[in-house]
This record gives C-alpha cells, sequence and structure tokens, in this order.
C-alpha cells in the first residue's frame, strides 16, 4: 500500500504524540504518526514522570514551564485527565555546598520567572511530614514542580491530535527512509510505502539507528536507568499530596504512587544499552533491563523516610541521551528529516514545549522559544562516531545528575 501525506511522525512516545498534535494544531492536519508497538510502549510508559523547571539552560526551562498549560488544554479539548499533577517540588540540601547551590538556583529562578522558595528545615517540614529532615541544612520549595501520569498524557495528546485529522497507525514498523536526492521522500513501513516531504524522528533511545536509515548522524545514546517502586504505605499514601523531593546530597528522589513511593537515584557509571545483535533499540514492546542493586538506595530512602515499606519492584529501562545532556530538536543534516529526541530524563517536561517548537520550525521556519541550544547538528563530524558520542553521554549523564 502506497500513501502520500504530509508529514510522518515516527514515534508514538509521549515526544511523537505531542509533535503530531502540535503539527495539526498548526494546520499540518494531513500527518500520519506511525508506531511499531503500541502508543507509548518505547520508554514512556514506565516513566516516573518527575518535572522541575529547575534545571538547564533558559530554552530548557520554557520548555518545561510550558506542560502544565498544555495540560488544561488538553483536558478541555479531550475531557480527559490529562496527567498532569502540580503536587510541588522539595530539594533538600545537606551539605553547605549544596545550600550555597541553591541559593546560586534561587537567583537563576528568579530571573527564569520561575518561583522557588528557600526555607529552613522547619518550615520545610508541614510541606512533606513523612520525610525525616535530619541533617537538612535548607530546603528549597518550588511550588511549580510536580509529576505527569505518562500515559494518561500521552493518550490525550494522542487523541486531540486524532481529533485535528492525524491519523495514529499502532503497529507500523518504519524500515527506511526514502530520499530522493539529497532530501527527504518518505517512509518505507511493514504496511508498505508513506510519501512525505517531511519526516520527524520522535523515536526516543532508538534514533540514532532511524537517522543512520538516511546517512543522517541523530547522536542519540542509549543508557540505562532504574527506579524501584515501594509497597503501599498502611493507609496507603495519596500520591496527589505528597510534593517530589529531591535529596541530591543523598543521591535520592521520590514520590508517590500507587499507595507507597518511587524512589530512585543515579547511576555513578551509567550503563550503555546499544543492543549487542545490531538491532534497534526499543525494538521489544515494554523491553526492561535486568534490575541493578538497590542496596544504596534502600538505604537513603529508609533513612529519609522512616517506615518505608518494601521496594517490590524494580523498573530498570533505556532512555535516550545527548553528548552534552540536552535534547536534540531541529533539523538534521537531511532537508526535511527532523528530530525531537535525546530527553535525557526530562521527556515527560520537555514533551510539550519540544512538540510545540518544533512544529512551529517545520510550517514556519522559527519557533517562539530559542531552539538553537539543541540544533541538532551542534556536533559536527563527531556525531558520527559511536565512541565519542558514547563516551561524551555518560560524561553529560554524570556532570548533571551529580
Ligand atoms: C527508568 C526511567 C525513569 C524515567 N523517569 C523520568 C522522569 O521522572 N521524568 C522525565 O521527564 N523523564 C523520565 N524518564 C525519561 C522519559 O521517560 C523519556 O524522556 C520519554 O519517555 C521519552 O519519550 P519519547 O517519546 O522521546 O521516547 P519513547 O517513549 O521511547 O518513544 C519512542 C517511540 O518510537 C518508537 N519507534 C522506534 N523505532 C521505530 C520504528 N522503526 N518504527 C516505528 N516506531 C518506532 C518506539 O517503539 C517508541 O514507542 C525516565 C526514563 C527511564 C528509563
Amino acid at each position: 500500500m502506497t500513501t502520500d501525506t504530509r508529514a510522518v511522525v515516527i514515534g508514538g512516545g509521549i515526544v511523537g504524540c505531542s509533535v503530531a498534535y502540535h503539527l495539526a494544531r498548526l494546520g499540518w492536519t494531513d500527518t500520519i504518526l506511525v508506531e511499531q508497538h503500541d502508543l507509548t510502549d518505547g520508554t514512556t510508559w514506565h516513566s516516573a514522570g518527575f518535572v522541575t523547571a529547575l534545571r538547564g539552560v533558559p530554552a530548557h526551562r520554557k520548555l518545561v514551564s510550558y506542560y502544565p498549560a498544555l495540560a488544561r488544554v488538553l483536558a478541555a479539548e479531550t475531557g480527559r485527565d490529562a496527567g498532569w499533577r502540580p503536587v510541588g517540588g522539595l530539594r533538600l540540601a545537606t551539605t553547605s555546598a549544596r545550600v550555597d547551590e541553591l541559593r546560586r538556583q534561587a537567583h537563576a529562578a528568579e530571573d527564569a520567572g520561575i518561583m522557588m522558595e528557600l526555607r529552613t528545615a522547619s518550615s520545610a517540614a508541614p510541606l512533606a511530614p513523612l520525610l525525616d529532615l535530619d541533617g537538612v541544612q535548607a530546603a528549597a520549595w518550588l511550588p511549580g514542580d510536580g509529576f505527569v501520569r505518562p500515559k494518561d498524557a500521552s493518550a490525550t495528546l494522542a487523541e486531540a491530535a486524532g481529533a485535528l485529522g492525524v491519523q495514529v497507525k499502532k503497529g507500523v514498523k518504519v524500515s527506511g527512509l526514502k530520499l530522493n536526492g539529497k532530501k527527504i521522500a518518505g517512509v518505507t513501513t511493514s504496511e508498505g510505502t508513506i510519501h512525505a516531504d517531511t519526516v520527524v524522528l520522535a523515536t526516543g533511545a532508538a534514533t540514532a539507528s532511524l537517522g543512520h536509515l538516511a546517512g543522517a548522524a541523530v547522536p542519540v545514546v542509549p543508557l540505562k536507568h532504574q527506579y524501584a517502586v515501594t509497597a503501599a504505605f498502611d493507609p496507603a499514601l495519596d500520591p496527589d499530596k505528597l510534593p517530589t523531593v529531591r535529596d541530591p546530597d543523598a543521591n535520592l528522589y521520590l514520590r508517590g504512587a500507587g499507595g507507597g513511593l518511587i524512589i530512585g537515584g543515579y547511576a555513578t557509571v551509567p550503563e550503555p544499552a546499544w543492543p549487542t545483535d545490531g538491532s534497534a533499540p526499543l525494538a521489544e514492546p515494554r523491553a526492561l533491563f535486568k534490575p541493578q542493586s538497590t542496596e544504596e538506595l534502600a538505604v537513603a530512602a529508609a533513612a529519609r523516610v522512616p517506615g518505608l515499606p518494601d521496594i517490590i519492584k524494580i523498573v530498570n529501562g533505556p532512555e535516550g541521551f545527548t553528548p552534552d545532556g540536552e535534547p536534540l530538536i531541529g533539523a538534521t543534516e537531511v532537508p526535511g528529516l527532523w528530530v525531537a529526541a535525546g530527553m535525557g530524563l526530562h521527556g515527560l517536561g520537555l514533551a510539550g514545549g519540544a512538540g510545540k517548537c518544533l512544529a512551529e520550525l517545520i510550517t514556519a521556519g522559527q519557533s517562539e522559544w530559542d531552539m538553537q541550544p539543541f540544533n541538532p547538528q551542534r556536533f559536527g563530524p563527531f556525531a558520527h562516531n559511536r565512541h565519542w558520542i558514547t563516551t561524551r553521554a555518560v560524561d553529560a549523564f554524570q556532570r548533571t545528575f551529580r
């Protein structure tokens, strides 16, 4: 079967759903979204969903700050819960260096228009009575932070896109990218060819492999990341009543989920997850890796949360990272081939804004917010070197999360 369309978005995770929705909102309703599995079955389905605006370059903050407003629009358009939970965020400092960092971040937040309040441990305590704040020298309260329920958010984006005319094709795998000379001309799929002058790679951790199909270097490196889930408290904890908590000195973050907690930390040396058989990442639906040890995490969490229930589940999954830790949003070196990927553990917060800005770049040649820091071609010829991109992505992960 051969089809003609204006744009093809490859990837039905939260980012692809957002790109397709925003293209349609800008009038490109003749768009087809192609997902090889079911929607979200790459990385999005298992995301812990934490969202904070307090990170990255100003453009990053702009993108994240857009999400709550988008969630309200989506809820109004679909009549469904768009998955945004504005529970606020608490960031703890237990060392004087971390207190200094919080003070610096407070200045940056003020410049960026992000609400952030510095508190003493005793004035932070009522925000999260569950916590033992022993050793906390200061805390930052970010009322705009929260978490996203990944499946609800993606489903409302896909539904709203569909209502505008986007065709969502699930269980359809892209096996080739068609070129006309040097320009993109469409995609070859398990269900035939789709001709289009515009193709978007929203393929998460698999994006480097998809780029290769057109000879484009799109430096997204799959790395493993994991968190744990505890049993429910008795009585069960309402996840919508607890702020997200980050305790970077203990390498710990947590939020409510399923009556208990999601607890996580960051690997000292994250492990690349390039498939050893030469296949593309995400080829299997909902694939997870063997869990790593959670001993240190459990000790850190139990010290901060008295009466912490036992860990009942560990989720170790793939995520796409770039050589500098910032996403790729924009044009690739192949005319007509665009990318929104490499979200580096911030995809839930970034997806709304990434979809909006990429759709603006595609349809109008410019976006409301400056996407230059996320230019997919910023690494030049180094992007072709898998060893270089992997080494740099590991390094960026270590610098970002410690
Ligand atoms: C354990 C863990 C915890 C996380 N926690 C957080 C968090 O707290 N907050 C946060 O913001 N982020 C978090 N992340 C990251 C976040 O989940 C991702 O950034 C986000 O889900 C990426 O969305 P995506 O749409 O880019 O990718 P994906 O969800 O992976 O979607 C890409 C899609 O492309 C499809 N695809 C690939 N190749 C093809 C092909 N050839 N043909 C058709 N379809 C194809 C895949 O099947 C997949 O569905 C976490 C990640 C992990 C691993």
